[in-house]
């Protein structure tokens, strides 16, 4: 992957922004403290948890970023589990097939999105209506 840090982010914001659940009518970031969005406050692991990736295999761009983005991530616990992400609010995790989606994009790879159905727990694992993989 040959992208900057910055385009990728771009290009997970425009993706995902626009669909998240936190949007407001205005277009704007509604959480209270918007810097606080996990999937752009660890952005820069983000990008190297994709970075790190060189399968086609979609699980292992989400075992990435649970093992490089979520294992620094304030919000986990130390036996490995995550209150934000049990009640859906980490936009990471919940729109995670949506970033690897716009990884796809910003790589022009093909992912083999055939076991989807059978990712371990978690939102990403019932993606809901938001999700158009
Ligand atoms: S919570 Fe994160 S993904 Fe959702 S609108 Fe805010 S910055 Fe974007
Ligand atoms: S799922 Fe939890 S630990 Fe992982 S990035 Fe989101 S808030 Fe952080």
């Amino acid at each position: 992957m040959d992208r900057s840090f910055k385009e990728l982010e771009a290009i997970v914001r425009n993706r995902i922004c626009s669909v998240c659940t936190e949007r407001t009518t205005e277009g704007q970031c509604g959480l209270e403290s918007p810097p606080s969005c996990a999937l752009f406050r660890l952005f820069p692991q983000v990008a190297r948890a994709i970075q790190s990736v060189t399968s086609d295999d979609i699980h292992q761009y989400i075992e990435a970023i649970r093992r490089d983005v979520c294992t620094v991530c304030e919000a986990q616990a130390r036996d490995g589990s995550c209150e934000v992400r049990r009640q859906v609010q980490c936009a990471l995790d919940a729109y995670l097939l949506l970033v690897v989606d716009a990884i796809e994009e910003a790589t022009a790879r093909t992912f083999d999105k055939t076991g989807i159905g059978t990712l371990p727990a978690g939102p990403a694992a019932h993606p809901g209506p938001q999700i158009r993989l």
